[in-house]
């Protein structure tokens, strides 16, 4: 986790220097972006009825109640703070409109996130361990401790992903074009990631 800075010209950014080479003033120390980041994401995709956030089928929850529960528990952390970590999120987390804040994937929580829009790739990608892969190939992806499986939009972010579990990372194509003619919904959560509830094994295929 990095720290966030504010630059005049980009607003806020994580790291020591700003795209443009300017070293902005230090809005958050990389410790507590690390607690306010886990402590959101928690909020939004995990536990928010522990907290009696309310939360919509779309995931979405109102950015003062968020903000309330957040600054209760970190006194340090008021609305601007909380900004500072969503608009500096390079992961694209968190969607942030109209006074509502969600998470746009990551959930263990049932949500739908039916208005995310549809993803356009033709194909997507799943990396995986070896084991895992020829299970995967037999039964199809289904979601393990999340709502939704996360494809990969490129063959790189998905072998990123594999290797966070894995030394060697086996490639799945989903053909996403025939499970979405199938009716097969796919939602994109960011220029890297997509969600489905479940990709039947028929569209996929070993790299
Ligand atoms: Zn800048």
């Amino acid at each position: 986790m990095e720290e966030i800075r504010i630059c005049p010209n980009h607003g806020f950014y994580r790291g020591e220097k700003c795209k443009c080479g300017y070293r902005g003033e230090l809005i958050l120390e990389k410790e507590k972006v690390e607690k306010l980041g886990r402590f959101i994401s928690g909020l939004l995709r995990h536990f928010p009825q522990k907290f009696n956030l309310e939360i919509d089928k779309n995931g979405w929850v109102s950015f003062n109640a968020l903000s309330r529960i957040v600054s209760k528990k970190y006194r340090w952390a008021n609305k601007w703070i909380i900004k500072a970590l969503i608009y500096s999120d390079e992961k694209k987390r968190y969607e942030l409109k109209n006074d509502r804040i969600r998470a746009r994937y990551g959930h263990s929580i049932d949500v739908e996130l039916s208005d995310l829009p549809e993803a356009e790739e033709k194909i997507l990608y799943y990396g995986t361990g070896e084991e895992e892969a020829y299970r995967i190939l037999e039964i199809g992806i289904k979601p393990v401790n999340q709502t939704f499986v996360h494809l990969s939009t490129t063959v790189e972010k998905s072998e990123e992903v594999a290797r966070l579990r894995t030394d060697k990372p086996i490639i799945l194509k989903v053909d996403a074009e025939r499970a979405r003619k199938d009716g097969i919904r796919i939602l994109k959560a960011n220029d890297y990631i997509a969600l489905a509830k479940e990709i039947p094994p028929q569209y996929l295929e070993k790299l």
